[in-house]
């Protein structure tokens, strides 16, 4: 059996995608920057799928970019953010101990650059508060840059109200929403969100496209200097199957969204269920406030990557959750920002489901998984220590 659950890091494309991008490569190649026909054809479906995504996220076709995927998109938010906000003599950004690095490290830049950044903690659920982010709120605050869902263990924060009050306070606000879009409902005007990232291959379209979400009136810095494309924000010819593709896979997703969220529900839960009956593990982040695929457990006393290469060999594609290379010994962020100590951070593993994933692999998963945890703790000195009463075990 080949169980795919790592859709957190990237999803199949759906046969929607596929087929709304071949014409974009076979026939209609053009450039949409050129004059003539062929480059207009190409023009018109830039356009379309603008206005395809921009229904789908509640706002208008302009003020949306297209950019090479999340990644970018964070760059430019925070970027932009920062320097709207420095013109105005605020110097101070808040967001959260627990974001993708994409943020983390354009965050880290910015510090340099002589901005101040206030990360919240997220406590071992998973989650900040509006209060949280009220309390940290001062006169110099340019900009509240917070998750929509987190990446590694799922958890989903209370956008609509940190909108709210980023809109009421006078603070840009701007969300990460690589994990939730197309994946949860969003509506960037009802939520109050500023400025908005996504990233296509997270919802079953093509890897290298995304988009930022700026809401009218907020002058973006470019990343990339060249030709007027993008409204002139964004230089560099548009990859125009890969947009066609974004579009018709966002569209379809955000169709599916109360089907998916009802499927996928059952199974992630019978997951958390049957992996708790693992002895001394746990569920990282809160039990229901998170994304319907993801789930992230910790297993003490063994290594997760170990645990990915025996889950590989029975053929299920996971991950520990933390996009560090394989080799790195530092531990996720993710699992420490939630109190998970060195040692227990190691042991985590991510499932991360989507629709084609069915009952079968789920049972599959839930025989395969408990063995290889005990397999692994039988050969681990950790455990062994932890067995004899040498050290106390941290997980019940
Ligand atoms: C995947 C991901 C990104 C990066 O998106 P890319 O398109 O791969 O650059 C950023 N933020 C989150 C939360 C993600 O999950």
């Amino acid at each position: 059996m080949h169980v795919y659950v790592d859709n957190a890091a990237t999803t199949k494309m759906s046969r929607t995608a596929i087929d709304a991008m071949l014409p974009y490569m076979e026939t209609h190649y053009g450039n949409p920057s050129s004059l003539h026909s062929v480059g207009q054809t190409a023009a018109e479906a830039l356009q379309q799928a603008r206005n395809t995504m921009a229904q789908a996220l509640g706002c208008e076709a302009r003020e949306l970019i297209f950019t090479s995927g999340g990644s970018e998109a964070d760059n430019q938010a925070l970027i932009s953010a920062a320097r709207i906000g420095e013109k105005k003599g605020k110097k101070h950004i808040i967001s959260t101990r627990f974001e993708h690095h994409a943020v983390l490290h354009t965050l880290k830049k910015l510090e340099q650059a002589g901005f101040e950044v206030t990360l919240l903690d997220v406590h071992e659920h998973g989650m900040v508060t509006a209060e949280e982010v009220a309390a940290a709120i001062r006169e110099d605050t340019a900009l509240v840059s917070i998750m929509y869902a987190n990446n590694e263990i799922g958890t989903i924060q209370p956008i609509a109200e940190i909108g709210a009050l980023c809109r009421s306070r006078g603070v840009l606000f701007h969300t990460d929403a690589v994990q939730a879009a197309g994946h949860v409902h969003i509506d960037v005007k009802a939520q109050n969100i500023d400025l908005l990232s996504l990233s296509a291959h997270k919802f079953h379209g093509p890897k290298g496209v995304g988009a930022l979400y700026a809401r009218k009136g907020i002058v973006l810095t470019n990343v990339i200097e060249g030709g007027a494309q993008e409204r002139g924000k964004r230089a560099g010819t548009e990859n125009v199957p890969a947009i066609v593709g974004m579009a018709a896979a966002f569209a379809e997703s955000c169709s599916r969204i109360d089907q998916y969220t009802n499927t996928l529900t059952p199974l992630r839960d019978q997951l958390i269920e049957g992996l708790l009956r693992i002895p001394h593990s746990a569920l990282n982040g809160d039990r229901t406030h998170r994304l319907p695929g993801t789930v992230n457990f910790c297993f003490e006393g063994i290594e997760g990557e170990a645990l990915l290469l025996l889950l590989d060999q029975k053929g299920i594609y996971a991950s520990t959750g933390s996009a560090c290379a394989s080799g790195s010994l530092d531990p996720s962020h993710v699992l420490l920002a939630i109190g998970r100590p060195h040692e227990v951070a190691h042991g985590s593993l991510r499932l991360s489901l989507c629709e084609a994933n069915t009952q079968e692999e789920i049972s599959y998963l839930l025989t395969v998984i408990p063995e290889l945890v005990s397999y692994l703790r039988n050969m681990s000195p950790a455990w062994r220590d932890l067995c004899e009463g040498k050290k106390p075990f941290i997980l019940k």
